[in-house]
């Protein structure tokens, strides 16, 4: 059954709780193992967010090592020959985004003193840094309870919840809010690394694999 979204919509409190439950002990058996989850330096991280937009990760990953091996603080960044910052980003085919990495790193250093702020304001204002990257960081390498909200988490929480979405749908407040409400804030960091893995692995876009689904018995879509 699905609903339209509106304002007054209200996540069933149980429904919330038992997600977030589930969730937990489905990432301690499946959460994927990538290098930028094993860091919580921030330019590392920064780094990694901005290399895996609209890049699949199992690419994103020998690049992203051998990337912070090269220039890993804005320093190395910001001074290195714009020709070998692109021989390492090639394989993403991200050489056009090479400008936008090595601003990044002279603003980190001009404005930051080479650190990577801890506020969205202030990774907003940095070049190419939009609210997806800004929210990533915010989490995985400060902390912060910020839910990542991308085609596949709304997709997910569309579905748990029973309101159709589509890939413009992480624009709407009203999905942002449920995406948030599935956020678990004892531990954010996990929990959205759950939520991203199992829109991935398992409530995927075309075939969604409810039958072996750990939030299954809760979700709008998957128990119809
Ligand atoms: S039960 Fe199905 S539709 Fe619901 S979250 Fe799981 S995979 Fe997605």
């Amino acid at each position: 059954m699905w609903h339209r979204l509106s304002d007054s919509f209200e996540p069933d409190l149980q429904a919330v709780t038992y997600f977030r439950r589930r969730l937990r002990s489905w990432g301690r058996e499946h959460l994927r193992e990538f290098p930028w989850r094993r860091t919580s330096d921030a330019f590392a991280v920064l780094m990694a967010e901005m290399m895996l937009r609209r890049t699949r990760a199992a690419q994103v990953a020998p690049v992203f090592v051998r990337f912070m091996e090269e220039f890993g603080n804005p320093g190395a960044l910001a001074a290195a020959p714009p020709g070998e910052v692109a021989t390492v980003l090639g394989p993403l085919g991200l050489r056009w985004r090479v400008p936008a990495f090595q601003e990044v790193a002279q603003r980190l250093i001009e404005a930051h003193c080479g650190r990577v702020p801890d506020t969205r304001d202030m990774l907003l204002a940095l070049p190419g840094v939009g609210p997806y990257v800004a929210d990533a960081v915010l989490c995985f390498a400060f902390g912060f309870p910020t839910s990542i909200v991308d085609a596949n988490t709304v997709r997910l929480a569309g579905r748990y919840f029973g309101h159709a979405t589509n890939p413009e749908s992480r624009r709407s407040t009203e999905i942002q809010r449920l995406v948030s409400t599935l956020l678990d804030p004892r531990d954010p960091r996990r929990s959205n690394f759950a939520m991203l893995d199992l829109a991935a692995e398992v409530c995927q876009p075309r075939h969604p694999r409810c039958p072996v689904c750990p939030v299954r018995r809760h979700c709008v879509t998957g128990s119809a």
